[in-house]
């Protein structure tokens, strides 16, 4: 527990943190990549969620476990393209950098995701700038309560 900060005051700042104050690093594949070069990047860099990227680097989709999971009971599911197992965008929730983190946890929870990407606009589409995930959100809690 931090002294220095009281209660309220503790409160305050974890509601005026930024997403570009706390965000990750994302995970993306291209819409081009197949199911097996998807589920390597999973364990290779330990998370749960992939973005996929059309060929302007713009956000395509997203990939999760569950996702790949159901791809994983196709017969020759390794070969599939990646497209087949992704929710795509317009349905793809994102957030931009310089929002709130509770508008990040509320989108979490209300559309019971794990993972959101940190979008930024361009002309044609969004670029992937960062992530926000469970995970981050528990770092952050326990950063704060530690002080
Ligand atoms: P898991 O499948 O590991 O439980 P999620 O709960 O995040 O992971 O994913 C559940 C479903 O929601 C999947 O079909 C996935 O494609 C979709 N999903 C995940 N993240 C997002 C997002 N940011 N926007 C829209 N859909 C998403």
């Amino acid at each position: 527990y931090n002294y220095n900060f009281s209660p309220g005051e503790q409160r305050e700042e974890i509601k005026s943190k930024l997403v570009k104050d706390v965000m990750g690093i994302a995970i993306t594949a291209k819409s081009t990549a197949n199911y097996s070069e998807v589920l390597s990047k999973l364990f290779i860099y330990d998370v749960g969620t992939i973005f996929i990227v059309d060929e302007n680097n713009h956000l395509a989709g997203v990939t999760s476990r569950k996702d790949m999971l159901k791809l994983s009971r196709n017969a020759d599911g390794q070969n599939l393209p990646i497209v087949l197992a992704m929710t795509r965008v317009p349905n793809v929730i994102y957030i931009y950098e310089d929002e709130l983190v509770s508008d990040a946890l509320r989108k979490l929870i209300l559309h019971e995701i794990d993972c959101l990407p940190v979008v930024r606009d361009e002309k044609d589409g969004k670029v992937i700038v960062g992530k926000i995930s469970k995970t981050t959100l528990i770092k952050l809690l326990l950063e704060m309560l530690e002080g």
